[in-house]
């Protein structure tokens, strides 16, 4: 039985390889020059119009202006005319080991052997394709969280910069879901547990259904977290999680919830509001994942979206045709049973929590059912300017720049501008004017190395 599994291991592996030989691996990084184009460099200041980046190696050299700043010998020029150029998008809640299809149950008993090798750097290619350039992976088996992380992070796999929380920590774990999902059985073991995950090497901890935990165990969790100087980033789905994520000290919440109530309480609120008045502990964020709710019923009745073949890379036909025929019929699929009756409420909740302050991130649960990691992240972006009335710059903040500050790294990405590293996207037209285009970017640079288009 083992020697099956191993010699079934070892032909996935190479099937992957020849799968990903097929695929581009990213260019050596070299000196490049992207020249022309007006840079929204992620401060939120005017943008710069006849742009001009030096990237060296992995890192922003320089920036200025065709006036200002001639482009050294030795630099490759990338013509950027036309573009809008900015920094490479984030996406603070994406969900590597699923790909959108529609039943949960079945895939958590089918696709575990195939997480490590195809599902989930398939996942990741796509965000990248799609130009984000830094992810935050909410729940995923530890061991190839870590493993996907790091072999992106060596250059072994193409993909973003991610996050991982590795599993979940909750009361107790739905039945099969056991691998991704960690039960916290008193304060003792939701110590020993964080401890576990931060021995492993996480980069956050991933919490939900905390309504449903003693308080020690919760008080405890997040203690431990903290000591490991790990961020906590909890569901917000009930109000009592919200309450008790606040008094418990989280460091970030996530989705637009409560269902179809028509609004947060007014108690909710108030606590939100008494967190983010208190300047010591720095921000409040919070990730809406709201395009999801927003957009089903579009999805629904327009379905060729479905057939925007961006989502099959990194896929075997065997796995795009089983995600397929599981939303051959979106109208009847149950997980989006109650959506319709949550979207009216959604604009309602989303300006309080903005109006509440906290600070906003784009991000989408990208991986759910019908939605695509290749095709997520631009529908958040334009549904907080089309529906929600976020100026296209804020947006876009909420995209590059406070994701960094959010997981403490903006002093190394976010922004445009000298050295930091280079993750850069650009696309033809103004994304001020059209945030849609983003949905097609014409360059993406991660860490130096063009992955797609520039030449
Ligand atoms: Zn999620």
């Amino acid at each position: 039985m083992i020697q099956t599994r191993r010699r079934a291991d070892a032909f996935r592996t190479l099937a992957l390889m020849l799968l990903l030989s097929s695929v581009p691996l990213p260019a050596a990084a070299e000196r490049i020059a992207l020249v022309g184009g007006t840079l929204i460099d992620g401060f939120g200041s005017t943008p710069l119009a006849d742009s001009v980046v030096l990237v060296d190696g992995e890192r922003i050299a320089a920036v200025g202006t065709q006036a200002t700043l001639p482009v050294p010998a030795g630099y490759r020029v990338v013509s950027t005319e036309g573009m809008s150029v900015l920094p490479g998008l984030w996406d603070m809640h994406v969900h590597l080991m699923i790909n959108g299809h529609a039943d949960y149950g079945y895939w958590d008993r089918t696709y575990p052997p195939r997480l490590r090798g195809e599902i989930m750097p398939a996942s990741a290619l796509q965000l990248l394709k799609a130009g984000v350039t830094s992810a935050r992976d909410l729940g995923g088996p530890l061991e190839e969280s870590i493993a996907v992380r790091d072999a992106i992070r060596a250059g072994e796999l193409p993909g973003p910069t991610l996050y991982v929380s590795g599993p979940f920590l909750q009361k107790a774990p739905y039945p099969g879901t056991e691998q991704f999902r960690w039960g916290v059985d008193g304060a003792a073991d939701a110590r020993a547990k964080v401890r576990r995950l931060a021995k492993a090497g996480v980069d956050v901890i991933k919490l939900i259904d905390q309504d449903q935990m003693q308080w020690d165990e919760l008080a405890a969790l997040v203690d431990e977290a903290h000591r490991h100087e790990l961020p906590v980033i909890a569901h917000a789905h009930r109000p009592e999680e919200i309450r008790l994520a606040l008094k418990a000290g989280v460091d970030g919440l996530e989705h637009t919830g409560l269902s179809t109530a028509p609004e947060y309480p007014p108690d909710v609120i108030a606590a939100i509001r008494e967190r983010t008045a208190d300047m010591s502990k720095g921000p409040l964020f919070w990730t809406p994942t709201i395009e999801g709710l927003f957009n089903y019923e579009y999805v629904r009745d327009h379905p060729e979206m479905l057939d925007n073949d961006s989502w099959h890379e990194g896929l075997q036909p065997d796995t795009i045709a089983d995600i397929r025929q599981s939303f051959a019929h979106p109208e009847r699929l149950g997980y989006f049973g109650i959506t319709p009756l949550r979207r009216p409420t959604l604009k309602t909740k989303f300006a309080q929590l903005r109006g509440s302050g906290v600070v906003l991130l784009i991000g989408t649960d990208s991986g759910i059912p019908m939605k695509f990691h290749s095709q997520s992240t631009w529908n958040e972006l334009d549904v907080w300017v089309r529906e929600l009335g976020v100026s296209p710059m804020d947006t876009i903040r909420a995209a590059t720049w406070w994701p960094a500050v959010a997981m403490g790294v903006e002093d190394a990405y976010g922004t445009v501008s000298p050295g930091k590293y280079a993750d850069i996207v650009a696309v033809k037209g103004d994304v001020l004017r059209y945030v849609n285009l983003l949905q097609d970017v014409d360059l993406v640079v991660k860490h130096g190395r063009v992955v797609v288009g520039g030449d």
